[in-house]
């Protein structure tokens, strides 16, 4: 088989990504390792020959970005990315050490294992490979290492985009995560999820105020009750469902696929239908406000003065304006609000011939593959390179064990990847880049 060497390259590359501990906590004094991984891969990468700058957004805070040379230069660059990064693990809670890079019952066990070390991997094996025996894709490839995914993106992907914009110029479509896994039907069908389309993030924090006064006296104008109303209504609020383009086209897909009967125009109904897969798209069809945080006073019988919650509300694409607005009503007209974090959503169509490659480089590995457009309901990297006009998508193939608990180990405890899955993975990805 033509990419043999990169799928034996790629366990080891992807063992030795995890035994460096890159946690990302949130906090830059306490986040480690970013740049001993972005300089793992550079030293990988210039092994055959590519030489590549880190970019370090503050002190370790390293990403890394190298373009390859594609045969025909005029086309668009197809920008491939993974972030070194990875959430904290608690090793008294793993079966294996967390950073080990253990290998046992066909798993890579580690955090980072799926998210997202396994394609990091795959990236830097299909390009050694390339380059060893000469290849030259048909278009530019920039590949790309970030920092920081897990906690924000400000010291990563943001920092580039807003800072090394020239990287990506040209670059017109992008692959990274969170897609491209399988969900087995039976044993002649299992759909892959591409991701095409992630929720946007807006994280509120309301203020109220009131009348500061003691605790023993009557008192109407309290700033803790003006704000638990607020909360309360936010928090029993539902939002209406909304059928974006995306999820349409997966109700579509998956009930033709599943053999239901799916009609999108009831899709409570419908997401109860589908089995294991409602979990993953439970919030893909409403917005979501929920309180996560309350802030007031500082002595059991003194009322404050102010009292603040942080709200984490997650929009559909195309429903920010609205949602803010129905938001509003639901606060007051008393409270004040602040946006301490937004993240747009995003969203692209399922069609053009990198999404015919895609599928055709999935059957070719295996024939009862068929591909499936979603939205997901957290973000990703794709939030940040979206905003140069880039068109996104989550596609990390990997082929997993019909029983095997893909979402659950997402930031979950025993994080693994099975080694034949990230074998099978880094054909596909190789295929894709050279049909693309
Ligand atoms: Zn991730």
């Amino acid at each position: 088989m033509e990419t043999i060497a990169a799928a034996d390259e790629v366990v080891g590359i992807c063992r030795d990504l995890l035994r460096i501990d890159t946690t990302n906590t949130g906090d830059p004094r306490t986040t480690v390792g970013e740049r001993v991984a972005a300089e793992y891969v550079a030293e990988k990468l210039g092994e055959v020959g590519i030489d590549v700058e880190l970019h370090e957004s503050a002190p370790t805070r390293a990403n890394l970005v190298a373009r390859i040379p594609g045969a025909d230069r005029s086309r668009g660059a197809l920008l491939v990315h993974g972030h070194l990064d990875v959430v904290p693990a608690d090793a008294s809670e793993w079966s294996v050490g967390p950073f080990s890079g253990e290998e046992k019952d066909g798993y890579l066990w580690g955090r980072g294992a799926i998210d997202m070390k396994d394609f990091d991997a795959m990236m830097l094996a299909v390009v050694r490979d390339w380059t060893r025996t000469g290849y030259v894709p048909p278009r530019d490839i920039v590949l790309a290492y970030t920092a920081d995914e897990e906690a924000g993106m400000q010291y990563g992907s943001q920092w580039l985009v807003e800072n090394h914009r020239d990287l990506f110029d040209g670059c017109t479509e992008a692959i990274g995560e969170v897609g491209g896994y399988s969900y087995t039907v039976n044993d002649d069908l299992r759909l892959y999820l591409v991701q095409t389309a992630e929720k946007g993030l807006d994280w509120l924090r309301l203020h109220a105020t009131g009348r500061p006064g003691h605790g023993s006296f009557i008192h109407d104008d309290n700033a803790v009750t003006n704000l638990a109303e607020a909360v309360a209504r936010v928090g029993h609020h539902r939002f209406p469902t909304v059928v974006t383009p995306t999820v349409r086209a997966f109700l579509e897909q998956v009930g033709d696929a599943l053999q239901i009967d799916i009609d999108p125009a009831e899709p409570e109904l419908a997401i109860a239908k589908l089995g294991p897969i409602a979990n993953l798209i439970g919030a893909t069809i409403r917005n979501t406000a929920n309180p996560t945080r309350l802030e007031a006073g500082y002595k059991d019988n003194v009322i404050p003065g102010r009292a603040s919650a942080t709200i984490d509300c997650r929009t559909l694409p195309g429903e920010a304006d609205s949602f803010l607005a129905a938001m509003r009503e639901l606060i007051g007209p008393d409270i004040e609000v602040e946006h301490v974090h937004q993240q747009p959503a995003v969203e692209t169509s399922f069609d053009g011939a990198l999404v015919d490659a895609m599928g055709a480089a999935l059957r070719a590995e295996d024939r009862g593959a068929r591909t499936v457009p979603y939205l997901m309901s957290g973000g990703t990297d794709a939030k940040a390179f979206s905003t140069l006009g880039i068109r996104c998508f989550g596609f990390a193939p990997l082929r997993l064990p019909a029983d095997l608990n893909f979402a659950s180990l997402f930031h979950g405890i025993d994080e693994r990847v099975p080694v034949d899955g990230l074998k099978f993975g880094v054909r596909v990805l190789d295929r894709l880049l050279r049909n693309s």
